[in-house]
């Protein structure tokens, strides 16, 4: 499933994020990018320890921000590694907090001149972020940010692990679709 912004095209697949060619792909790390479960553990076993020396020496990221390092033996040239929040009922600024993540990624893609772009599903699986309203505040996020910001991206793609998840991104770009052909 995919959507037009301007000259970007907004992509939607389910699959293994370590597997795209995009110029970067996103990483849901931690704030002390130490690896971990989850889709950290999958970039970091299929890029090897180059990734894992470059976060030692950034040392952290604090939740919402980004960094950037290669990508290894990875297809991407770049991992840029965003901290989502840990859902704790969402009164705690979890909504703004998993938007900035998604911001703050696109902004330091755009920086570093990347293209191509493929996000994964930020704080939705040991983050216990409930995956209906994540995939609602990422595809705003990124929407807005396509349509207002100054940059050269071609290519989004959100890559959805498991169907379930690619089902609330899809459900959730349809209601953006239908929202802005008036139907
Ligand atoms: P967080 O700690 O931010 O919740 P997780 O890695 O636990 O991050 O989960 C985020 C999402 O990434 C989940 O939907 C999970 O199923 C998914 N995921 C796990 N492995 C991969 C992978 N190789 N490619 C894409 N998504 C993945």
């Amino acid at each position: 499933m995919q959507m037009t912004i301007g000259s970007t095209q907004l992509e939607l697949v389910q699959g293994d994020i370590t597997r795209q060619d995009t110029d970067a792909i996103v990483n849901a790390a931690n704030e002390r990018l130490a690896g971990g479960g989850g889709v950290d553990g999958a970039i970091h076993r299929a890029g090897g320890p180059q990734i894992m020396e470059e976060c030692r020496r950034i040392g952290g990221c604090p939740t919402g921000e980004a960094v950037i390092t290669s990508g290894g033996n990875l297809k991407a040239r770049y991992v840029i590694h965003t901290v989502g929040p840990i859902y704790r009922g969402g009164k705690s600024g979890e909504p703004d907090l998993l938007a900035e993540a998604y911001h703050n990624s696109l902004e330091l893609a755009v920086e570093n001149g990347v293209k191509s772009i493929a996000f994964p599903s930020i704080s939705t699986g040991v983050y216990g972020y409930p995956v209906e309203s994540a995939a609602r505040i990422a595809l705003g996020t990124v929407i807005s940010f396509l349509e207002q910001s100054v940059h050269e991206i071609e290519v989004v793609r959100f890559v959805l692990f498991d169907a379930r998840t690619f089902a609330a991104y899809e459900t959730n770009l349809e209601h953006f679709k239908s929202g802005r052909t008036g139907g």
